[in-house]
């Protein structure tokens, strides 16, 4: 079968059996475009279908999660937890709680998973979940019923040696703590079921700040290879949450000046540098919209809907908000802006077409399961510290995630070059991130 056929007859299995998951079948068709070239040179992954089983999760839990609110009234949302792989370690992926969540999301987001936690060098498998609840605007005490009950049905599917969820989009230290208390009390342990928890309670240094720092640790990376660093760079960091906010630290502290940031409802733009310690007031203490930014900073302009922020001129773009954020049009913008480098912070923030665009315009990218992977790579540094009850320091974490995220990048090229497709770093993860699955799988036989 030509590649081409390959790619064709899994999308047709993935969409028939998958309907209505387009961000799914999305994921997929860029993991299998990348890895048929593999699997034609290598007659142990056809013959036992590791692309094909790969596709299919281990484990779908979906349930219901009934709580009250403030006002006295039930509310009842959906939860998922989507077991995918766990062939080089236990399911290892966050919780994402969010109105737009539904299976689809979550079987992309752990489909990704799979390939980025391989990239980590740690040992760890792939997995997801969430819910479509909201904690826009709930009192702490809502989140706080929400969490208990979420966890009273996902305490069953977990342990820090089979299942163990992190945080994601609205899912931060507040709700990790709620979940791991009731995770507690429910099976009367203290173990390291879930990581990014609090420092006094077996959570790790780095690890709030380990996405961000990751990313831009990548991004050095695919600056070196074009010649030249952060200094003096005008850089773009969509969102404001936790990946957004460290990577413009981090961006900050080696010599690039991030002109904008956003939220969904719009963007900033302050040409003097946005200040950091202002962005995370408003949105980790005050849990307030971006737009409150130039209340602090006259420096600052605020401009309503998100999409506008690519349309600021940069050298370099951090997508660090949610799936789809770049389309062809905002990524032709980018490219005639002169954008040089971009380094997906999110997940998937790329369509497929901005992706193409990206790289025939000789734009350096950076994708996401391997940009992104300094946060799990960070939660697996926790879960080590926790079996061994112990904590690194500051740097020692810090140090680990920048030899990760080297070999991370080291990982991709080799990959690309080894297959012929020097500087694509898409086909460098999905390659060597699938190679090391696909060979676990093959020597533990069919289950
Ligand atoms: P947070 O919840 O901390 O922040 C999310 C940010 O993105 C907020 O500013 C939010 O704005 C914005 N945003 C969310 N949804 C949308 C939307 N539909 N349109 C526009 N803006 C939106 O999440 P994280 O920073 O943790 O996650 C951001 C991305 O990074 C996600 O794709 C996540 O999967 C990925 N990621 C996160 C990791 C982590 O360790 N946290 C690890 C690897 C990847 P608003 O406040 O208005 O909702």
């Amino acid at each position: 079968m030509s590649s081409k056929a390959f790619v064709e007859d899994v999308m047709a299995t993935a969409i028939a059996r998958n309907p209505g998951e387009a961000e799914f079948h999305q994921a997929v068709r860029e993991v299998v475009e990348s890895v048929a070239v593999v699997i034609g040179k290598n007659k142990s992954f056809a013959d036992s279908r590791v692309v094909e089983r790969m596709i299919e999760p281990e484990r779908q839990v979906i349930f219901r999660v009934p709580w009250m609110d403030d006002s006295g009234k039930v509310q009842i949302n959906r939860g998922f937890r989507v077991e995918f792989s766990s062939a080089i370690g236990p399911y290892k992926g966050g919780l994402r709680f969010h109105p737009s969540v539904y299976l689809g999301i979550i079987k992309f987001l752990g489909f990704e998973q799979i390939f980025k936690n391989a990239l980590t060098t740690t040992p760890i498998g792939g997995g997801k979940g969430g819910s479509d609840f909201d904690p826009k605007g709930k009192s702490d005490m809502e989140v706080m019923r929400f969490c208990q009950s979420f966890m009273s049905e996902l305490f069953r599917h977990i342990g820090p040696d089979t299942d163990v969820p992190a945080g994601d989009i609205g899912v931060g230290g507040r709700e990790i703590g709620y979940m791991f208390g009731q995770y507690k009390k429910l099976t009367n342990t203290f173990t390291g079921v879930l990581t990014g928890k609090g420092l006094e309670w077996g959570g790790s240094l780095v690890r709030t700040e380990a996405t961000g720092y990751g990313l831009v640790y990548f991004v050095t990376r695919q600056l070196q290879d074009l010649g030249t660093d952060w200094k003096g760079k005008r850089v773009v960091v969509s969102g404001s949450g936790n990946v957004a906010i460290y990577a413009t630290q981090k961006v900050h502290e080696l010599g690039g000046t991030v002109v904008a940031v956003s939220d969904s409802g719009g963007y900033i733009v302050d040409e003097s540098g946005i200040n950091v310690d202002t962005v995370k007031r408003i949105k980790e203490i005050e849990r307030g919209r971006i737009k409150e930014y130039v209340d602090a900073h006259p420096s600052g302009q605020y401009f309503e809907g998100w999409e506008g922020i690519w349309s600021v001129k940069c050298d370099v773009a951090l997508p660090s908000a949610t799936q789809n954020e770049i389309d062809g049009k905002a990524a032709q913008t980018l490219v005639n802006n002169g954008c040089i480098a971009v380094g997906e912070g999110a997940n998937m923030p790329s369509t497929p077409e901005a992706v193409e665009i990206f790289q025939s315009n000789n734009v350096s990218f950076g994708p996401a399961k391997a940009a992104n992977a300094g946060g799990v790579a960070t939660s697996a540094l926790e879960m080590a510290q926790n079996s061994m009850r112990i904590a690194w320091p500051f740097e020692e974490v810090d140090s680990r995630l920048k030899t990760i995220m080297n070999a991370v990048y080291d990982q991709c090229v080799a990959a690309s070059d080894a297959y012929g497709m020097k500087n694509d770093l898409v086909a460098g993860a999905n390659i060597a991130g699938f190679m090391k699955v696909a060979n676990a799988m093959v020597a533990q036989g069919l289950v």
